[in-house]
């Protein structure tokens, strides 16, 4: 039987026992926090998932043995990989099913890729530095994936040849909501984007487009994302 890519090597027992306590951490905070949307448990399917995915594969090899923290980590370029507890929260919210077509914008590590294309049917996701999406498309396509498709621009102009998608996650934060994204997004679908450009002050947001095509925001935490870049949901700037 050919070795499932996305298992631990053998020996790997205590990457595996960093997984299953950085799995009890995230229940417990949630717990005592919520999710936001008033469930006080992780759903079940994004608790496998987080177990499933090697998260020592998706961050810099100095910085391997941290990989299990419930924090942010440096990649490189100026960013991050997002926060265990707040990956699990986002993917949560969003209700995947099978079947679901998925828009991210900021691949990053591709770590939340990942999660995502464990529950979806497809995933597209928009990374604005080509170095990081390289390296990211080569770690997911080594891990086996095939239902992602990667992206390299802008990601507040969403994806409009995929649209429209029935969850869009932001992994950057915006000013305010993308237009383009909000256009994207299928009636009934749910999107979540950190909104608020100092990272003091950023808001999870939950945008729920219902049957007829009107939308709902609704703040749910506070988190700190590195800034959500590019013009487009910017106002404009001054002219010189
Ligand atoms: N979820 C990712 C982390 C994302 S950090 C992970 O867990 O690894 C946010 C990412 O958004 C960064 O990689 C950054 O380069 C990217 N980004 C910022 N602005 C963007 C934009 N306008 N379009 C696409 N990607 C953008």
């Amino acid at each position: 039987m050919a070795q499932d890519p996305k298992r631990p090597p053998d020996g790997a027992d205590s990457v595996v026992a960093a997984r299953l306590a950085l799995l009890e951490t995230i229940a417990r905070e949630i717990r005592w926090t919520g999710v936001g949307d008033g469930s006080r448990e992780l759903d079940p399917k994004v608790r496998d998932a987080i177990a499933k995915v090697p998260r020592e594969r998706f961050v810099p090899p100095d910085l391997a043995a941290h990989a299990h923290d419930n924090r942010p980590l440096p990649i490189g370029h100026g960013q991050t990989i997002s926060q265990p507890l707040i990956v699990a929260a986002m993917t949560h919210l969003l209700r995947l099913e099978p079947s679901s077509r998925v828009l991210e914008v900021g691949t990053g590590s591709g770590y939340q890729t990942a999660i995502l294309a464990e529950l979806a049917a497809e995933v597209v996701t928009v990374e604005m530095v080509e170095a990081l999406a390289a390296e990211a498309r080569a770690r997911l396509e080594a891990m086996g994936y095939r239902n992602i498709a990667f992206r390299i621009g802008d990601g507040a102009a969403g994806c409009a040849e995929g649209a429209p998608f029935d969850a869009i996650l932001v992994a950057a934060a915006a000013r305010s909501i993308p237009a383009a994204l909000l256009e994207q997004l299928r009636p009934g679908g749910r999107l979540v984007i950190p909104l608020g450009r100092d990272p003091l002050s950023q808001e999870l947001v939950l945008v729920e487009k219902d049957a007829a095509g009107k939308s709902r925001e609704r703040s749910l935490f506070p988190v700190a994302f590195v800034p959500l870049r590019g013009g487009r949901s910017a106002p404009p700037s001054a002219a010189p």
